[in-house]
């Protein structure tokens, strides 16, 4: 069963509730390594994303997703904002014209939003950002793929490689972003927007599961 313009939008759903309600548990992991806004902002964002798309139920995925990136760059500010605006405009781009995805169309849509992170971004795998999460979901959807696994089994394999990777992400030594400012002191901790990208592709695990 492919992922259908229906299921993107439910996914936004999801999301945004899902951000709402780890606003707090967000903005604690960022008062530990950086300036307590990422729930915030994240938050903030999406909730602008849910009243953009909400007249949207016949829209093709990639402009569903390409109005998500534009309202992020416009209403969440700081690093992530751009970043994910980012990710969201070149999935939309992946995705253009498109009313349902197959398994191999969702790794080309998530390749792309690594590619537009790490050029938006100038960061790489193992620098405590959120490409720790989004770069091992991606292994893990190439690999899925390879396999020909059901599109469900691909998202959950995605969404438990990102869970993974955000874990992974306590041990690691920032170099990049303001968590990278505290040096040393920034190995120990979670970091907020590896945390927050799992929280999105859980949501489209879940979603499409469901
Ligand atoms: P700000 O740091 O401007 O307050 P947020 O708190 O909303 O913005 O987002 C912080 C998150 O952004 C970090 O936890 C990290 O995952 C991500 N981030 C910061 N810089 C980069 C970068 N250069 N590339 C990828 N992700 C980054
Ligand atoms: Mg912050
Ligand atoms: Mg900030």
């Amino acid at each position: 069963m492919p992922v259908t313009n229906k299921d993107i939008l439910h996914w936004l759903q999801r999301s945004t509730q899902v951000l709402h309600e780890n606003n707090a548990f967000l903005t604690q992991l960022d008062s530990a390594i950086g300036d307590a806004d990422h729930g915030s902002n994240m938050d903030r964002g999406f909730s602008a994303v849910i009243t953009k798309i909400s007249g949207m139920q016949e829209a093709d995925i990639g402009t569903l997703l390409k109005t998500v990136g534009t309202t992020l760059v416009s209403t969440v500010g700081g690093a992530s904002g751009p970043l994910y605006g980012t990710a969201f405009l070149r999935a939309g781009m992946a995705t253009a014209g498109k009313q349902h995805l197959e398994g191999a169309e969702i790794v080309a849509m998530f390749e792309a939003a690594v590619e537009g992170i790490k050029a938006r971004g100038k960061a790489q795998a193992g620098e405590k950002t959120m490409l720790d999460a989004f770069i091992p979901a991606l292994e893990a959807g190439k690999q899925a793929q390879l396999e020909q696994v059901p599109v469900t089994e691909l998202l959950q394999r995605m969404a438990g490689s990102a869970e993974s990777g955000m874990k992974a992400t306590i041990d690691l030594l920032a170099t990049k972003g303001r968590a990278s400012y505290l040096g040393e002191r920034s190995i120990g901790h979670q970091d907020p927007g590896a945390t927050s990208s799992w929280l999105i592709l859980q949501a489209l695990a879940d979603t499409v599961a469901s």
